[in-house]
């Protein structure tokens, strides 16, 4: 578990707070292997309960003071009893992990009632066959994929849906599909149950000894024809064709089925589901008329109009497969336009992840879904965040959903190592720390969890041959205590400020100002934070002389050279302002993409963030030897660098660039057992999707992927009027909003 805080250093009330203009949070990974320098838990194995606090609910740790009795709370300083068995077990404090370490992963006893959930993880395909041959092409090589990233003894199911919901038996010699007709009204859904029409034990097939079959019936998927869906739709729809993909009533059937009556029959079920274009078909439709209609009318905020979701219909089926314990994953191919805004709750709520592919071509689908089963991840997981009594978290963000009861407690269906989840902080009272200068301020994360554990990992550890061939389910308690400092005056906040982690708050704030209010009112949001912080900061270091009122431009610092931590900070906020998430809409931004992007960087860890946003730029004397490990992203900082190879990472795209003057004789792409390559490579493995590789030599081949990414001679808001443009420019622009604002 990683927890980052945007200072190290916390204001110490609500006024130094404000006065430093800096956002203050923490960005949590809870799944993480390591905290945030790489140091792992300490494990406990036993059935020892951990002491709680009496008036908090904390767990004890070892940041909270105790003698042979008792234990005084880190967070509310009460004095809570210790038991006899605690106190004879504490008398030994190396057998105690919670004694050794802030950093705990304890194993949670087995309590023999987990509801006789079935151990072996499902996963069910539900694929578009409203699509075309190239979709389906790329859907099966996907799946294939998969396949063999699923373990042994993993259960698999093969669903399509159109006008029809079809559901495979591969059990069999030969496959058998059952079709369940899917009502063409808004409001129908099947009437029979999924069950009757199919028993789901036949419909999950075990994949190892399934898989040939599996791959046989993805041979057999064909596109439903143009007549077929003229047939379905021709029931009285006023003769618009329709690609008949009803999606809504497919998925609220499918859940259903893996749900049960009884809540959740299998421990972890997983949906990929693989989309050609937006749903049209029966219930939760989704009218695309909406993207044409704002691009004909001029005088409509289209970032504002097709941002919100158009119909509650996904909301609510998310909570359907919540309630299931169903994650469900889309995989969107297509350049159509989607309404990804009305179905991105399915995934997001359900701990799922979005991709959008823009073309068949050059989709990652069958990698980016390999990566993703590979790695290992937790569900059903409880997210909870503790602080000392002074302060509280305000807003919390990611993908999880709220407990119904409890506050500042989240849960999270299906939760990977990657994902983030971000929270502010506000102050309890208006004594803020200044009363407890010996009790610092103190964050407890709690995380449980449930891991699917392999049989080869019990056979291992030489527990319990006869369960050999079979799953297990663990549930785990991890707990993570974190002390900070507090500043006494506003330059020590500055000096301890983590500006990957700013960003991450930043971004979440801009999402949702985005959400609510547009993508205008996003940008101003982020424009004004600068300006204020600014302002603030030449307060703070007193580098504004007053003369007769009035101030000279010249002493307004916009690039921080008092405070080397907060000067990247003016960069970031120009590159998530020349980033698609937060271009407007007649700069050709698609409304899908930045649903997709919006959805991408609210769960990103804070460095991969920051590289989405401003990307790494290194450069290569040749592939073998670094020349300089960062540039700045402008066309001037590359010519001046006279380095013949750049290499830039952006997270979702990777680019090799050769420059035109680079001498001929450097192998073109870059040899495999070259540095520059061990790098690509080690950065792909280390990556929770695959990013795009492309190589380009310059002064031969189209230089555009690479140039667009050299963003500091650009202009900040796409307008291209100003004669004067880009990083500079933006700069002399927030010296004169501070100077307005100083007034
Ligand atoms: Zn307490």
């Amino acid at each position: 578990m990683a927890v980052r805080a945007t200072v190290s250093r916390f204001p110490i009330d609500s006024d130094a707070q404000e006065n430093s203009g800096l956002p203050w949070g923490v960005t949590v990974t809870p799944f993480a292997a390591m905290d945030e320098e790489n140091r792992s838990p300490e494990y406990g194995t036993d059935d020892q309960i951990l002491p709680r606090c009496e008036n908090c609910w904390a767990y004890f740790n070892v940041h909270c003071s105790m003698d042979q009795w008792s234990w005084t709370c880190c967070l509310c300083s009460q004095l809570n009893g210790f038991t006899s068995k605690t106190t004879a077990l504490y008398s030994i404090p190396q057998s105690c992990p919670e004694l050794r370490s802030s950093f705990v992963d304890l194993e949670l006893p087995d309590e023999g009632s987990d509801g006789g959930l079935q151990p072996q993880p499902v996963y069910v395909a539900a694929i578009d066959l409203s699509s075309s041959e190239e979709f389906l092409e790329l859907t099966k090589s996907a799946l294939l994929a998969a396949l063999e990233a699923l373990g042994p003894g993993s259960l698999f199911g093969l669903a399509t849906f159109s006008h029809k919901l079809g559901l495979y038996d591969v059990q069999g010699p030969i496959p058998v599909v059952k079709n369940i007709f899917i009502p063409p009204d808004t409001e129908g859904t099947i009437s029979v149950e999924l069950e009757d029409v199919m028993p789901l034990l036949q419909f999950l097939a075990p994949v190892e000894t399934c898989k040939d079959r599996i791959a046989s019936a993805l041979e057999t998927l064909r596109p439903t024809t143009s007549w077929e869906r003229t047939a379905a739709a021709g029931q009285g729809l006023d003769g618009v064709l329709m690609g008949g993909r009803g999606f809504g009533v497919a998925m609220e059937a499918l859940f259903n089925y893996l749900g049960s009556e009884y809540g959740n029959t299998f421990a972890l079920a997983r949906i990929f589901t693989f989309l050609s274009g937006p749903p049209d078909y029966g219930a939760g439709q989704l009218d695309t008329r909406r993207y044409g209609e704002q691009y004909a009318s001029k005088g409509e905020d289209a970032d504002r109009a097709l941002l919100p979701e158009q119909t509650p219909f996904y909301k609510d089926l998310a909570t359907v497969a919540v309630q299931a314990g169903v994650c469900v994953d889309i995989f969107a191919v297509t350049n159509e336009y989607t309404d990804l805004a009305s179905l991105k709750f399915l995934s997001i709520e359900s701990g799922g992840s979005l991709f959008l592919y823009s073309s068949t071509d050059d989709s990652t689908l069958p990698q980016d879904i390999y990566r993703m089963l590979s790695r290992p991840y937790a569900f059903n997981c409880i997210l909870r965040l503790r602080t000392s009594s002074e302060f509280k978290p305000g807003h919390s963000y990611g993908h999880f959903f709220p407990d119904p009861q409890y506050e500042n407690v989240q849960h999270i269906i299906c939760c990977d190592s990657y994902a983030t989840y971000a929270y502010d902080f506000e102050f309890a009272g208006a004594d803020g720390f200044s009363r407890h200068t010996s009790e610092p301020p103190v964050v407890q994360i709690v995380f449980q969890y449930t891991v699917v554990v392999p049989p080869s990992e019990l056979s291992n550890s030489g527990l319990l041959t006869s369960s050999r061939g079979k799953y297990s389910l663990k549930r785990r308690l991890r707990i993570r205590t974190v002390q900070f400092a507090t500043a006494q005056d506003i330059n020590k906040i500055y000096d301890s400020i983590a500006p990957e982690v700013v960003l991450s708050l930043l971004v979440h704030k801009v999402i949702l100002a985005s959400l609510e209010q547009g993508v205008r009112e996003g940008r101003l949001l982020l424009h004004d934070w600068l300006v204020i912080l600014t302002a603030q900061y030449n307060n703070a270091y007193k580098l504004v002389q007053y003369k007769n009122g009035s101030s000279a431009t010249s002493q307004i610092d916009v690039a921080f050279s008092q405070c080397p931590e907060m000067q990247h900070l003016p960069r970031l906020v120009f590159a998530l302002l020349r980033n698609p998430l937060l271009r407007l809409h007649e700069e050709g931004v698609h409304p899908d993409h930045r649903i997709y992007l919006q959805c991408l960087f609210s769960a990103l860890e804070p460095s991969s963030l920051h590289r989405a946003v401003y990307p790494v730029l290194t450069s290569y004397s040749t592939p073998d030897k670094q020349a300089y490990p960062r540039h700045s992203l402008s066309r001037a900082a590359l010519i001046t660098s006279g380095s013949p190879i750049f290499f830039l990472d952006a997270f979702t795209t990777l680019v090799v660039f050769y420059s035109s003057t680079a001498d001929p004789t450097l192998p073109f792409p870059p040899p495999h057992d070259c540095l520059l390559r061990s790098t690509i490579n080690r950065l792909k493995q280390e990556r929770c999707i695959t990013p795009k590789l492309i190589f380009i030599r310059g002064g031969q081949e189209d230089a555009t992927a690479f140039e667009n990414f050299l963003i500091e001679e650009q202009d900040v808001d796409g307008s291209g009027l100003t004669s004067v443009t880009g990083f500079v420019s933006f700069l002399e622009d927030i010296t004169q909003s501070v100077l307005e604002y100083m007034k």
